[in-house]
């Protein structure tokens, strides 16, 4: 029981990155054509979950929907147009 416990705090405490590194993510998804802000939620990468308003336009390059307040905060999250 002891171990699982150590186990998730392990797990836990990988699986967010450095303010420094989040902050550089962030700063390259403001900057990018693709990020835009939705309501409700804040900057996002194209559209919110990728769900396209009636006459909206649809990104030309890959997005994900993702908060990016969020996203950029996890280690093991990629950009899907491999910026950072
Ligand atoms: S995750 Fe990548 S594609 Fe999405 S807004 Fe950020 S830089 Fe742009």
């Amino acid at each position: 029981m002891e171990k699982s416990e150590n186990n998730t705090k392990h797990e836990g405490s990988n699986s967010l990155i450095e303010s420094k590194d989040y902050k550089k993510r962030l700063s390259i998804c403001s900057d990018c054509p693709d990020s835009r802000f939705s309501f409700g939620v804040g900057l996002t990468c194209g559209y919110f979950l990728n769900i396209f308003p009636p006459g909206g336009i649809k990104p030309k390059n890959p997005t994900c929907g993702c908060v990016l307040s969020m996203k950029t905060k996890i280690k093991k999250s990629v950009c899907p147009q491999s910026k950072w």
